[in-house]
């Protein structure tokens, strides 16, 4: 039996890894999947952890052997789902979380049609800008090149399945946490419980 994916994105500085963080920590059963980057570590990041870190020719090598299901370049980095990464979660029927940009959460979708997919927006650009220069982790131009960007990255969020909109983080981290449960009880998931449960056959 595999388990449900849960696709996020969002611009950066949306609130989208500190929504996951607190999803991590309050939903049982929620596996996460660990991409592969190009990228360095950040701050105190850890490979194994918050990425597979390899460098850019390994990242090639791997393209070439087929081992991800979706893969793209964000920014100047290559960042994949590999597929044994994402077997190892599913394979016990885990629920699994993946942070994706929206190339990503694009093929994730054509690769598997019941994924849901879930979109996070600052509740304006301002907003938005403030918190990358209040989080402190880019500098000035990084921001603002980052700005240009975003309000095209945004018309992204039409095709999903899901928007939450960060303003309240609380509220937002309840909304995803609604998304994830709802989904665990819809009546194609509970079929097998309900049927060891009771006389039931269903269609
Ligand atoms: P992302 O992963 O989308 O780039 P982060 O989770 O790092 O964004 O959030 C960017 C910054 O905004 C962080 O400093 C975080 O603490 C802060 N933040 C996140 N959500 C909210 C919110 N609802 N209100 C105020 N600050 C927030
Ligand atoms: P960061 O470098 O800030 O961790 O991530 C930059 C962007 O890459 C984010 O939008 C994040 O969602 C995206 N990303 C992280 N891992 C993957 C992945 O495996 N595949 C794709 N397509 N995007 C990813």
């Amino acid at each position: 039996m595999s388990g449900n994916l849960f696709v996020i994105s969002a611009p950066s500085g949306a609130g989208k890894s500190t929504i996951i963080k607190a999803l991590k920590e309050r939903i049982e059963g929620l596996g996460y999947s660990i991409s592969h980057t190009s990228r360095k570590p950040r701050g105190n990041e850890n490979d194994g952890i918050d990425y597979h870190f390899l460098k850019k020719e390994t990242f090639r090598s791997m393209i070439d052997a087929g081992a991800f299901v979706e893969w793209a370049q964000v920014y100047d980095d290559l960042y994949g789902t590999s597929f044994s990464s994402l077997d190892e979660q599913t394979a016990s029927g885990l629920d699994v979380l993946l942070d994706l940009d929206t190339q990503g959460a694009k093929n994730i979708k054509k690769h598997f049609k019941n994924s849901v997919l879930i979109y996070v927006l600052p509740p304006s650009l301002d907003v938005l800008e403030k918190r990358l220069m209040a989080r402190g982790t880019d500098d000035e131009t990084v921001i603002k090149s980052r700005m240009k960007k975003t309000s095209n990255e945004i018309k992204q969020c039409v095709w999903y399945d899901y928007i939450i909109v960060n303003d309240d983080l609380e509220k937002a981290i309840k909304e995803a946490q609604a998304i994830i449960l709802s989904v665990r009880c819809r009546t194609d998931q509970q079929a097998p419980i309900v049927k060891e449960m009771f006389d039931v056959s269903f269609p």
